[in-house]
């Protein structure tokens, strides 16, 4: 089959390899129909040190199940499944509080744990735990909605929780994290500030329900900040980049008892602002966000119409064009790909 190898920095290869294969009785094997390109896949685009055996890109898939291992229950040939970033039984006792991120029988797509999924197929491990059923076909016009699920609308989602988002709250994002936007207004936030400079992005997160937009940076964004919420900054801020410079500004901007949910992953050893954060009471939490306790959450969302996080995929490629997908998201020419297998 076909798939996606990153060889080194800025080398993107879609080549044959072996076809997947049931290796565990707990697998599925997926034939990928929709597959996207992450903002975190920037990273190893921008600094992965060149190997001769690449890695296996993509964590984000919707595909129809091709073949069960013999121990998998719920899962059948023939279903339209969504595939979330990580693997989880859904059974462990972290998965039962809702942290599949850290299943105990869990890892991640597109790292040596399993093969990625900007592929023709992909082995799905634990299979009955970690794929949920569509009740749509891949003709479907929610289908870019849909793959916004398997990570970047669970991510969004997963910082506003951090960040204690809720009613009447203020909020702000750094820095325009999309689904970001849409999640706080979905958890009724009242004001939503992002902080960011692409036009295009900023267009798209005043679509989503943002309501004001700092351009500044540092400390300048940070006086901004606090002159449009009264002196005091917001009661929550969602962290989507992971750099020191950004989890600065974001714990600068949490007003006294305010909550930082960060998913962007962290660059840096240390957490920044550590003095300001204990003194005003800040929380910090959040990780890698667990996609798939919140796919049951925000399905019906989606399916029925209330949400439409799809509008973040402004290009679409072929299989063959995934490495030229990813040079315009790293150009900034395109907000996110959506891979069309
Ligand atoms: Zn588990």
């Amino acid at each position: 089959m076909r798939a996606t190898v990153m060889y080194g920095a800025g080398d993107v290869r879609v080549e044959s390899v072996p076809d997947p294969r049931l290796t565990e009785p707990t697998d599925a094997l997926v034939a990928v129909n929709r597959a996207a390109i992450c903002g975190s896949d920037l990273w190893p685009y921008r600094t992965l040190e060149h190997s001769d055996t690449g890695r296996r890109m993509g964590h984000e898939a919707i595909g129809v199940v091709e073949a069960v291992g013999t121990d998998v229950g719920t899962i059948n040939v023939g279903d339209v499944v969504i595939m979330p970033f990580a693997y989880s039984d859904g059974t462990c006792i972290f998965c039962r509080e809702g942290l599949h991120t850290s299943c105990i029988h869990g890892g991640f797509f597109g790292t040596g744990e399993a093969d990625g999924a900007q592929a023709e197929a992909v082995r799905v491990p634990q299979a009955d735990g970690t794929l949920v059923v569509l009740p749509v076909g891949f003709d479907d016009a929610l289908m870019p909605s849909l793959l916004t699920l398997t990570d970047v609308m669970g991510t969004g989602h997963h910082a506003a929780v951090a960040a204690k988002v809720g009613p009447g709250k203020t909020v702000a994002v750094v820095a325009v994290g999309l689904c970001g936007v849409l999640a706080a207004r979905r958890l009724g936030a009242e004001q939503i500030i992002i902080l960011g400079r692409h036009p295009d992005r900023i267009a798209l997160a005043k679509e989503f329900g943002a309501t004001d937009v700092v351009s500044e940076r540092g400390e300048e964004a940070v006086e901004r900040v606090r002159e449009i919420t009264d002196g005091f900054g917001v009661h929550s801020v969602l962290e989507c980049v992971g750099l020191e410079q950004s989890v600065l500004t974001a714990l600068c901007i949490a007003r006294p008892g305010g909550a930082v949910g960060r998913v962007g992953v962290p660059q840096d050893e240390t957490i920044p602002a550590s003095r300001p954060a204990f003194h005003n009471n800040v929380t910090l939490s959040g990780g890698p966000a667990p996609v798939r306790a919140y796919i049951e959450e925000l399905l019906p969302d989606v399916l029925e119409g209330r949400i439409d996080p799809g509008h973040v995929f402004d290009r679409v490629v072929s299989l063959d064009e995934v490495p030229d997908g990813y040079r315009a998201m790293n150009d900034r020419e395109a907000i996110k790909v959506m891979i069309e297998v």
